[in-house]
């Protein structure tokens, strides 16, 4: 008999268990709770939206709309629950959570092939398929026995994140490529402040409100090198200036000035287009992220693909650990799904459960499994995660600047409207021909 383990009846692990069951897998899946709690999640029930009700925008010109699509087209099983149980809410694909949760557990509990077993599992078992999905509060027990099995180095618990932009955002005129002291190629974009420019963004760094942080994450500790930027600022006004803000070796060859300040961009995407600010994790509220970040010389337009945040959020380290497939690099038999592997979302963890589930099946009928397009967003988002080249790894949502670079005139990359246009219907057409060649 074809038997799965799936560790976590959340979002991605419910998905996953539909996915292995429509094509006549069992599939025995934990679920922890009401046994063990996580702090978050109120009810019994399997697929429960922890805190908002809306999946954000079902416009296929929306990043995350895009997804949604790609889950209707790849046979999600979830998105139809969804449609059921959707609530009015302007243009936001938003549910009655409660309802969704419950036709989502009947749902399972009614098929052949899944058996619900509420305990915890503290360990993962090796010698068997399994799917992980137990999210971004998995058990201190889990948690420990992942880092075991990837490596110390490989599980991260609270993420510090700096928010990411996109390079076509920004006002070359008044930003350079340089490395500081002009060491190697001129990989790092440089955004120059003079004293009233940044005694300006200062004011608004020192005086805009934070995001609270929830009961559970209040012993949260970050690291001294990781420390939110809002925090340093507040050591005293210079303190930036010679730590992240720092602008020695920075000269801008076009001015020859040393300035008072620079902010640094790092790549953070293959293909260059995304990049994060340097030292700029943050709990400012996103409106103040807005306003600071707009602040800056160079980033007047920005358009912010992912805030900074910083919350409680177990999640692996998918570039040294998975391939775009969601399978283990380090045991064939494990695979990872949901947020846990540093994509981030309600839409974007049912989308991962999905495409687990679909490979899981593949791997236990030994089939080649699917690495999804880049032109799509699904596969551009588990290409991203599993990129080897990332520095330093945090959790991305669905966003265009992750998708392969296509080509189009300045002017069309300035119409933001037409631009999506073009992204979303390469990826329809890509998915649609990429299905059809994979039956
Ligand atoms: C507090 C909070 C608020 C969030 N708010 C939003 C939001 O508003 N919008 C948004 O898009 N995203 C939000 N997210 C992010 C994310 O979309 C959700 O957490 C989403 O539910 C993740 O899906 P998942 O399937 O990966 O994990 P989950 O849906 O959390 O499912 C994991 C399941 O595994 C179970 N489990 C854990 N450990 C074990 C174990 N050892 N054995 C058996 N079962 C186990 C858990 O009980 C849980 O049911 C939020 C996250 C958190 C933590």
């Amino acid at each position: 008999m074809k038997k799965v383990i799936i560790i976590g009846g959340g979002l991605a692990g419910s998905e996953a268990a539909l996915q292995l069951a429509k094509r006549e897998i069992y599939v025995d899946l934990y679920e922890m709770r009401p046994n063990k709690e996580t702090g978050a999640h109120k009810t019994e029930n399997l697929a429960e939206f922890v805190c908002s009700n809306s999946l954000g925008s079902y416009d296929i010109t929306n990043a995350s709309g895009l997804l949604k699509h790609e889950m209707e087209e790849l046979g999600g099983e979830l998105i139809k629950i969804v449609f059921e149980t959707q609530v009015p809410a302007g243009g936001a694909l938003a549910i009655d959570r409660e309802l969704f949760s419950q036709k989502v557990t009947q749902k399972i509990e009614e098929n052949q092939y899944i058996n619900i077993i509420r305990e915890e599992i503290t360990e993962i078992p090796t010698d068997t398929p399994v799917i992980i999905a137990s999210g971004p509060l998995t058990s201190d027990s889990l948690s420990n026995n992942i880092k075991e099995f990837l490596g110390e180095e490989y599980l991260h618990f609270f993420d510090a994140i700096a928010p990411i932009i996109e390079k076509d955002s920004i006002d070359f005129e008044k930003a350079f490529y340089l490395n500081r002291y002009n060491k190697g190629d001129a990989d790092y974009i440089n955004c120059p402040m003079n004293k009233e420019e940044y005694e300006k963004f200062y004011n608004i760094l020192i005086n805009a409100p934070k995001i609270e942080l929830k009961s559970f994450e209040k012993n949260a500790k970050f690291f001294e090198s990781c420390l939110p930027i809002e925090v340093l600022a507040s050591r005293g006004v210079d303190t930036l200036r010679y730590g992240p803000l720092k602008p020695v070796g920075l000269v801008d060859e076009r001015t020859g000035v040393e300035n008072y300040a620079v902010v640094q961009l790092r790549q953070d995407n293959k293909s260059a287009s995304l990049y994060n600010l340097v030292g700029f994790q943050t709990n400012l509220k996103w409106g103040s992220q807005k306003e600071l970040l707009q602040s800056i010389p160079g980033l007047e337009n920005v358009s912010i693909v992912r805030y900074g945040v910083m919350h409680r959020n177990t999640f692996i380290n998918s570039p040294r650990v998975l391939n775009p497939t969601l399978q283990s690099r380090k045991n064939p038999n494990i695979f990872f799904a949901g947020q846990l592997t540093g994509t981030e979302g309600y839409t974007e963890s049912i989308a991962s459960g999905l495409l687990a589930g679909i490979n899981m099946a593949r791997y236990i009928n030994e089939k080649e499994l699917i690495e999804l397009p880049q032109e799509t967003i699904l596969g551009a988002l588990t290409h991203y995660i599993s990129f080897e080249g990332h520095t330093s790894f945090q959790p991305i949502n669905s966003n265009w600047g992750i998708l392969a670079e296509m080509e189009m005139d300045k002017k069309t990359r300035k119409n933001k409207k037409l631009k999506n246009e073009l992204l979303a219907n390469r990826a329809t057409n890509t998915l649609k021909k990429f299905i059809e060649e994979h039956k």
